[in-house]
């Protein structure tokens, strides 16, 4: 199918896109990399009258140190994000992340404000944002705000955005020294969208765990964040019990598990446990230095 006719505008500042969003409210819709958005349109699930593309707009292109966090700007695309040193070297599970997704053609234009506007349930950055308290920075003709991500996805496909609001920024503290982290995800085909996948980090001081984040894909509306899991591992020894208790509060956190035509909600809860028992073993020797 084609797309429904459609005007096209290109602004060269956040200021001017912000100005046109406003001038066409509830018509205009943004364009990023369009690697979600341009399949919706050829099957006419949306039809704005305006496509704001925010891709000639070089103030919203970058990764850099930015008051002791990661800075990334919102049309940032993945693979920049995966060839960034800064980011490989600083934020490796973010780097992780984002090897995760799609082929390389789909990494080439898709970007970090995309996925994370576009909080598709199964998307490995939503779950990373949540796992690393990142924040999202945005522009509306009010004004810029900052909306932590435990607060910015709401449902599938449905963010705390409001209209005409554009996310300029993905803000992502760094890992303190030390800490483990492991990012895993089953998806039947390389390059697939994950059935269900998890982030963790991890940190271990004088034998025993002193913090743990553990977030879900996949498995729900809105990637998921674990915190009786976390709460199970704070102040135990890391080894396989402690694990196994962490991965049985990951199975019944995801209380009603998506079901469609990839998997069951009850085969992607038993992915959930599983992935996440994985994923801090894996996390506890990145934290001892041993992977
Ligand atoms: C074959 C295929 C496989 C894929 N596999 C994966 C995968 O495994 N994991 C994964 O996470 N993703 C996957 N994707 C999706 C891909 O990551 C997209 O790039 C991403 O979902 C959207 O980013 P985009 O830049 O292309 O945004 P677009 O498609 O341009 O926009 C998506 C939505 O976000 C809005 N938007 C975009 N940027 C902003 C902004 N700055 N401010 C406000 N609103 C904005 C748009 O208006 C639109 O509603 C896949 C896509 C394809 C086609």
């Amino acid at each position: 199918m084609k797309p429904p006719v459609f005007d096209y505008l290109a602004p060269r500042s956040v200021a001017e896109a912000a100005e046109l969003l406003r001038a066409h409210d509830g018509e205009a819709k943004v364009l990023a990399g369009g690697q979600s958005l341009m399949p919706l349109l050829a099957m006419r699930l949306a039809r704005p009258s305006l496509l704001v593309d925010l891709g000639r707009i070089p103030e919203l292109d970058y990764v850099r140190e930015d008051g002791g966090v990661l800075a990334i700007g919102a049309m940032t695309t993945k693979t920049t994000i995966e060839r960034s040193p800064l980011v490989r070297e600083r934020q490796p599970l973010f780097h992780e992340a984002t090897r995760l997704i799609g082929h390389p053609q789909i990494r080439n234009r898709g970007t970090v404000g995309g996925s994370m506007a576009q909080a598709d349930p199964a998307a490995e950055y939503p779950a990373a944002a949540i796992a690393l308290g990142a924040t999202m920075r945005t522009a509306r003709p009010e004004g810029e705000r900052s909306i932590e991500s435990a607060n910015f996805f709401l449902s599938a496909l449905t963010t705390a955005l409001g209209p005409g609001e554009i996310l300029t920024e993905v803000r992502i503290p760094f890992l303190p020294r030390g800490t483990g982290w492991s990012v895993l995800e089953f998806s039947r085909r390389h390059g697939d969208f994950a059935i269900a996948g998890t982030v963790v980090t991890l940190s271990i001081e004088a034998g025993r765990i002193s913090s743990a984040r553990i977030a879900l894909f996949g498995v729900a509306a809105t990637p998921l964040r674990v915190t009786s899991g976390e709460d199970a591992l704070v102040g135990e020894r890391p080894g396989q019990a402690a694990f196994e208790t962490a991965a049985q509060k990951a199975r019944m956190a995801t209380e009603e598990p998506l079901s469609d035509l990839h998997a069951s909600g009850e085969y992607r809860r038993h992915l959930a446990g599983a992935l996440v028992g994985q994923a801090l073993a894996e996390a506890a020797a990145r934290a001892r230095g041993t992977l």
